[in-house]
C-alpha cells in the first residue's frame, strides 16, 4: 500500500507494529552540508526495504548512521524499541545490526571460507562444521569457490562474499549499501534475487540503491530519498512506473 512520506513524526512516536528499526527525525550533517534531513522511517521485521534515490540524495549517510558509522546530529534511531544513541559500531554488530559497505571489501589473499571465518573470529564466535551451511544455501557459488582465493572471484561473486560475510553473524538487520555498484546487469540480478530470497526467508534487509532494476528485484518495500528527505514510500513491485521515482531517479539517466 502506498503511503504518504512519513516525515515530521514526533520523536517520541511509538514504533509501528512489527517494526524492528525506527528512525525518528534523523539528521546527519557534514559541517554545513545537511545530508539527511529529519527522516522518519519504520523498517518492518523480516522484510526488505530499499532506500532509492539519485546520486548525493543521502542514502549512504542514512544507512551508515544506522550502522553507527556516521554521527546522528538530530533525532533518534531505535533498534527493537531501544534508542541506539552514540552506541559504537561494535556494540551495534553485537546487537544484530551488520553493514555491508559499497565496493570491494573482501581479503583477496585469503580463501572464500577464510573470509567467512574472519567476522566469527573477530567476534569470538565458534566455528562448527555446519557454520557456513546457511550462507552457502543463500550463495551456492561460494561453496563451489570455498577454497579459492577471494582475489580470483568475479565482481559479482566478490560482492556475494561481502554479503555472506555479514550473514555469518546472523544479523537481525542486514544493511547492504549500493549492492549493484560496478556490477553487470546479470550479476546485479543474481545478487538482488539472493537478497530477495533472504528477506522472503525472514531476514530483515535494508538496502541503499540507485539502480531501480536492482531495487525492484529485491522486492519488499521501497522509499524514495531526495536531497536528504523521504519523499515517497510504497511497494517495490515496479519502481520505474512510480512517477515521483521516475522523476527523481530516471531523470538522472539512471536505471
Ligand atoms: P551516492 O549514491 O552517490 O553515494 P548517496 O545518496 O548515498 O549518494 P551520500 O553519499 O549520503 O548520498 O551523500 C549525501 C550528501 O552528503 C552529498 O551532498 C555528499 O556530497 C555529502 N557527503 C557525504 N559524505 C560526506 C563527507 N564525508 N563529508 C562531506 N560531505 C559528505
Amino acid at each position: 500500500m502506498t503511503q504518504a512520506a512519513p516525515t515530521g513524526h514526533d520523536a517520541t512516536a511509538a514504533d509501528g507494529a512489527g517494526t524492528v528499526l525506527a528512525l525518528r527525525d534523523v539528521c546527519v550533517a557534514y559541517g554545513r552540508v545537511q545530508a539527511v534531513r529529519s527522516v522518519s522511517l519504520d523498517v518492518p521485521a523480516g522484510r526488505a526495504l530499499c532506500v532509492v534515490g539519485p546520486n548525493g540524495a543521502g542514502k549512504t549517510s542514512l544507512v551508515r548512521a544506522v550502522a553507527g558509522l556516521e554521527r546522528v546530529s538530530g533525532g533518534e534511531v531505535r533498534w527493537r524499541g531501544e534508542p541506539l544513541g552514540r552506541q559504537s559500531v561494535t556494540k551495534r554488530i553485537a546487537a544484530g545490526i551488520v553493514y555491508v559497505p559499497e565496493g570491494t571489501q573482501v581479503f583477496g589473499g585469503m580463501t572464500v571460507e577464510e573470509n567467512l571465518a574472519v567476522p566469527l573470529i573477530a567476534t569470538r564466535r565458534p566455528i562448527a562444521s555446519d557454520t557456513f551451511a546457511k550462507v552457502y544455501a543463500a550463495f551456492p557459488i561460494l561453496e563451489r569457490r570455498a577454497t579459492q582465493d577471494a582475489g580470483t572471484l568475479s565482481g559479482g561473486e566478490n560482492r556475494m562474499l561481502a554479503v555472506a560475510r555479514a550473514l555469518v553473524l546472523e544479523p537481525g538487520l542486514l544493511i547492504v549499501d549500493e549492492p549493484s555498484l560496478g556490477l553487470s546487469p546479470q550479476a546485479t540480478a543474481t545478487l538482488a534475487a539472493a537478497l530477495r530470497a533472504l528477506a522472503e526467508g525472514g531476514q530483515t534487509v535494508l538496502v541503499s540503491e540507485q539502480n531501480l532494476a536492482c531495487a525492484t528485484a529485491v522486492g519488499g518495500d521501497a522509499c524514495l530519498m531526495v536531497r536528504g528527505e523521504i519523499r515517497w514510500r510504497g511497494p517495490n513491485a515496479d519502481l520505474a512506473g512510480v512517477e515521483p521515482v521516475r522523476a527523481a531517479v530516471l531523470g538522472q539517466g539512471l536505471s
